[in-house]
């Protein structure tokens, strides 16, 4: 991974051109989905500290906003959970006084039990949280969380960041196949999310490479149909449309091939060798795997990337 806290703008399918900005180092998560495209998490946690000072956050991030650039979004993410970092509110605060270029925070929601996490969150203009299951056997296959954590009091977290935040919530619900596509538990989310009164409901699935081979997309037309169970507010936001090819993609794409043909290498590994950030490659990395100049492997709980017809010693 590359010291480098801010990355972007990246085109983003439900924030436009979004500045990035890690708050935790790659990868502290309270969860361990299945689906997470920038792979498996060594080990959960839900312990809140100051894993990147929010000092050092906003002074690489200030500089960054020097440049002749606008952003659609200022986005807090990254590399695992941004609220796990203690300084979240604090950086929010920074942000706003010093642009007025939106904050979003893409959350996992996990920590929406704790009453301090809500209440730092509430300076941001949108908030963008996971919500995977609507019981308690699903949230333990899908997001494999730490321990500590429960479904019930991360689902009554949600209602109540509800009625104290003013801003926007977008949530996202990510389908995967045999898991939780159905129509009963989709009447099931509805349920919920009617408590959680978002602003956006966004259904996404596997159409990026995940960290466990075996999560499978669900169909852009059953998505469609459990849109019209989850209400008027409930849209598609997976991308089931090839990406168009542009000059400087081109050279990129060379690149990544470049350092693939030698080896297959892990995001981290591509990030290290290029200098750029983790969740930046991802756009370039996507589209390589629609036009299947790449493909991705699954080895020893580690994600891959190689080229195309390649035969590594473990597929030999
Ligand atoms: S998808 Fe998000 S919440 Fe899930 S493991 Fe990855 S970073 Fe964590």
């Amino acid at each position: 991974m590359t010291d480098n806290l801010i990355y972007g703008p990246v085109p983003s399918r439900r924030l436009g051109f979004s500045l990035g900005v890690d708050l935790v180092p790659y990868k502290i998560c309270s969860y361990n989905c299945i689906y997470c495209q920038i792979g498996p998490t060594p080990e959960t946690t839900i312990k809140r500290k100051s894993y990147i000072s929010s000092e050092k956050i906003l002074s690489q991030l200030y500089k960054r906003l020097k440049e002749d650039i606008r952003p659609d979004f200022i986005t807090l993410g990254g590399s695992g959970e941004p609220t796990l970092n203690s300084e979240i509110a604090d950086i929010i605060t920074g942000i706003k006084s010093h642009t007025d270029v939106p904050v979003a925070v893409l959350t996992n929601g996990s920590l929406f039990m704790d009453e301090k996490v809500r209440k730092d969150l509430c300076g941001a203009d949108v908030v963008l949280p996971s919500f995977d299951a609507c019981d308690e056997s699903t949230f333990l296959k899908i997001n494999r969380p730490a321990s500590g954590l429960d479904f019930g009091k991360i689902a009554n977290g949600m209602i109540e960041f509800r009625k104290i935040y003013s801003g926007e919530i977008w949530l996202e619900i990510f389908i995967v196949k045999g898991i939780n596509d159905t129509e009963s538990m989709i009447k099931k989310f509805k349920q919920w999310t009617d408590k959680f009164a978002p602003d956006k409901i966004h259904l996404n699935t596997a159409v990026r490479p995940t960290a466990e081979a075996d999560v499978h997309t669900v169909s852009e037309d059953k998505l469609k149909i459990f849109c019209k169970i989850l209400g008027k507010k409930a849209e598609v936001v997976a991308s089931f449309k090839k990406e168009t090819k542009n000059g400087s993609l081109k050279d990129i794409r060379k690149k990544i091939i470049n350092m693939l043909e030698r080896r297959p290498c892990t995001l981290a590994d591509i990030s290290a060798g290029l200098g750029w950030h983790q969740n930046e490659i991802l756009k370039y990395l996507e589209p390589m795997i629609t036009d299947k100049d790449i493909e991705v492997l699954h080895i020893t709980g580690k994600m891959f990337y190689q080229k195309k017809g390649k035969i590594t010693a473990d597929q030999s």
